[in-house]
């Protein structure tokens, strides 16, 4: 460890390493997190709970997206900066991920998508989850597969989450739960962040809110006019519903195919100041802040030492050698 720790301040010293946004989605308690059929999809919280002390420990300063850009700008050799931000936002964003921010005192940005807390995006993948999670067997498309098991559970949410990439996700899940006499909308509920919440959030000054799309569209997919109006939906509805004026922007899924040149230029004329992507990286001076670089924590990222190559750029350093941007 202390090892990883060392080579990976090394690496930073020669790549000039300075800030480093990091980016997840969900977390869950220890115990929980252990049962999950799409476990990866979280963080277990207290391995988050270590990863904060450490960071205090070494030196590292939990700081808003905003302040990011800000240090970028001075570009202090001395300076490390961290962001932590949760693309999508779900309840529990709102019940365990900032509580653990604000017993540590550091910020958190949260990139919402407002189709979410509006109830109009179709979580499927957290409903699939909940239903493998919860019953012995689920039915799809007529077959019956048994889920009693942790083990059963993991291997069937990925089986059928890649069926449905396939046959189209919002479709067979309207489907999934006709045919398992599911609740889509007491399903959706009990999974997403709502207005209320953010509302309450909105006035934490850890909390700092951003935007991550209306019905988290893939923007480079969309024709021009659509990518727009997502963009400015996404903005008009935090400020109808919470009063938020969101100055940062993060692109769903976010890697090179999802966002690219016309969809940077895009962002900054709906009245964004920033856009982060999903591409690996780190930040090492003045840089354009339509594309700034993330860097995605998932549930097999337990070790500290993970994380260490994450802050030091290792890990993007490898990703550009493997092509994977
Ligand atoms: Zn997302």
């Amino acid at each position: 460890m202390e090892f990883v720790r060392r080579l990976g301040s090394s690496a930073a010293t020669l790549l000039g390493s300075r800030g480093c946004l990091l980016t997840f989605h969900r977390v869950a308690t220890g115990s929980v997190w252990k049962t999950l059929p799409n476990r990866n999809f979280y963080i277990d919280l207290d391995f988050f709970d270590r990863l904060l002390t450490y960071l205090r420990r070494t030196g590292w300063q939990v700081v808003t997206i905003e302040e990011a850009i800000q240090r970028a700008g001075r570009n202090d050799p001395k300076d490390r900066y961290v962001n932590f931000s949760i693309d999508d936002c779900y309840r529990d964003s709102y019940e365990l991920a900032v509580p653990l921010f604000r017993r540590h005192g550091v910020p958190i940005t949260l990139f919402v998508t407002t189709g979410i807390p509006d109830g109009i995006v179709p979580m499927w993948w957290a409903g699939l989850e909940d239903a493998v999670l919860h019953r012995d067997e689920v039915i799809v498309d007529g077959r019956i597969i048994r889920v009693d098991t942790a083990a059963a559970k993991r291997k069937a949410y990925a089986r059928i989450e890649r069926e449905w990439d396939r046959t189209g996700p919002a479709a067979s899940y309207a489907r999934f739960c006709a045919e398992n006499g599911i609740d889509a909308d007491e399903t959706h509920w009990r999974h997403a962040i709502s207005w209320r919440m953010l509302d309450e959030l909105r006035a934490d000054p850890l909390v700092e809110i951003g935007a991550h799309g209306a019905m988290h569209s893939r923007i480079s997919a969309l024709p021009l006019n659509a990518a727009m109006s997502d963009l400015r939906a996404c903005r008009e509805r935090l400020m109808q519903k919470v009063g938020v004026s969101a100055h940062h922007f993060a692109f769903p899924y976010g890697r090179s195919g999802d966002c690219g040149k016309r969809d940077f230029a895009l962002v900054r004329e709906a009245g964004f100041s920033s856009a982060a992507t999903t591409r690996k990286g780190i930040i090492r001076g003045p840089r354009d802040p339509f594309q700034l670089p993330r860097n995605t924590l998932n549930g097999a990222h337990r070790s500290l030492a993970a994380v260490e190559l994450h802050l030091n750029g290792v890990t993007s350093v490898a990703a550009k050698v493997l092509g994977r941007v």
